[in-house]
């Protein structure tokens, strides 16, 4: 674009700003002007909506409270208080789940929504970004109504997951809230490339990058185009051809430009890695999250342990891709692949738990179908954790990993009101987060 062309639209862009601030004043000068006469002091928030909860859990003190209320004003929480005669006086409307156990809503940090299960690799190759969009539509609304108010996507094509956080935003289509990466980086050959056609097809991925300043390079692209953290492949994976789960990506140099480059721009940083060595890469150059884990060694548990660094291991979808992905004809190698890892990632779990790691909850649904992101609740459980623990990785230990603390996976005052309800009791038997009766994100109902 010519200097002067620059010039010009800067000008404009001041003057407009400039005329909107004088707007917003004289706005502000008279709503404000009667308040300031009748009441020296704000009133307090109106109360939109009062909840009864019959059973709350509070995932920050691990507790179960009984007959609590909740007082909301618009998308956020005011106040949790007993339940009592006076406690939700004023609320415009009440919402009785006196009947029920209410959580915060859950959050699932590692998702593909653009991505479909039952659409085999090759035949992938036939959809386009649109589609993939409107694919990731249809998705967030399963996963929401399923009661995941928040989600971390993780790897998309095209920025789609980029483009759907935006529309949820805009309330153009329901979903959770969205955190997104856009396209994973990776090496050229590597897991979060595509390596599914022959060279003369001149296969190629937003993502893809060789070296310090490449890496650098697609860094600042995504950032560029609205992702909200970084995510790259720090080893080999299940689902790419021509990869392995244990074999290290991209050399520590690269990695170093990559969380240096992701820091400056205040975005936090998610490795995938199954092997030891890719994981121990990412863990001495800073990284935030650690997905899947599988075949962490000693070492690598010390290092999590010292830079406290959170696990997100999906132990639940094995169970899926040895079934319906491999009647449905999925690539023999990624089944194979995945049945070696599965069990020793499940044992590997087991042990990062003994050792203290602190674990969030992450299932990389679109392996398996949107909407059953609460399985894994029960297998986290069958390999060492209590109900509570499992809760806790899904809310509060969750929110505090996506950087969303205060703000997600927690009812107290000034948080979304996200909130979800259960009829059975979901701390004698975790599995009732699988029928979730009731959700609500920002103080609005979306299933009941
Ligand atoms: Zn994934």
């Amino acid at each position: 674009m010519p200097r002067a062309t620059i010039a010009v639209s800067a000008t404009l862009l001041l003057q407009a700003l400039a005329t909107a601030a004088s707007v917003q004043t004289a706005s502000a000068q008279a709503a404000a002007a009667p308040q300031t006469a009748a009441a020296p002091s704000a009133p307090p928030p109106a109360c939109t909506v009062g909840v009864r909860a019959g059973r709350l859990v509070d995932p920050v003190a691990g507790k179960v409270r009984s007959a609590q209320a909740l007082r909301i004003g618009g998308e956020r929480v005011l106040g949790v208080l007993p339940d009592g005669p006076a406690a939700l006086v004023g609320c415009a409307r009440v919402v009785d789940l006196s009947g029920a156990t209410v959580l915060p809503g859950l959050i699932d940090s590692h998702v593909h929504m653009t991505s479909d299960p039952t659409i085999r690799r090759y035949e992938r190759l036939g959809l386009s970004i649109p589609r993939l969009a409107l694919i990731g539509a249809a998705n967030a609304q399963r996963t929401l109504l399923a009661g995941f108010t928040t989600a971390r996507n993780l790897g998309s094509d095209g920025y789609t997951d980029v483009a759907l956080r935006d529309a949820i935003n805009a309330g153009d289509v329901p979903g959770p809230r969205l955190v997104v990466s856009g396209p994973g980086i990776g090496i050229t050959g590597g897991h979060c490339g595509s390596n599914l056609l022959a060279p003369e097809f001149r296969q190629t991925s937003l993502g893809t990058a060789d070296g310090p300043d490449e890496v650098r390079k697609v860094v600042r692209q995504n950032i560029r185009y609205g992702a909200d953290v970084i995510k790259y492949c720090g080893t080999g994976g299940v689902f790419s051809k021509g990869t392995q789960p244990g074999m290290q990506q991209f050399t520590p140099e690269e990695v170093a430009a990559l969380i240096d480059e992701a820091r400056m721009h205040g975005r936090k940083v998610a490795v995938h890695a199954h092997g030891a060595a890719g994981i121990k890469v990412a863990l001495r150059a800073g990284v935030d999250t650690v997905e899947h884990v599988s075949l962490i060694d000693d070492e690598g548990l010390e290092l999590a342990r010292k830079y406290k660094v959170y696990f997100s291991m999906d132990i639940y979808n094995t169970e899926y891709t040895q079934s319906e992905s491999k009647r449905r004809g999925e690539l023999e190698e990624f089944i194979r692949k995945d049945q070696m890892i599965a069990e020793i990632q499940r044992r590997n779990f087991e042990r990062a738990l003994k050792a203290g790691i602190r674990m969030i909850y992450g299932t990389d649904a679109g392996i398996y179908p949107h909407g059953d992101n609460a399985r894994q609740l029960a297998v986290m459980v069958r390999y060492g954790m209590t109900p509570m623990q499992a809760i806790q990785s899904a809310t509060v230990n969750a929110a505090d990993a996506l950087g969303l603390a205060g703000q997600v996976g927690e009812l107290s005052p000034g948080a979304y009101a996200d909130l979800i309800a259960v009829t059975d009791d979901p701390l004698a038997d975790v599995r009732a987060l699988e029928r979730v009766s009731f959700v609500m994100k920002g103080g609005v109902e979306q299933r009941r």
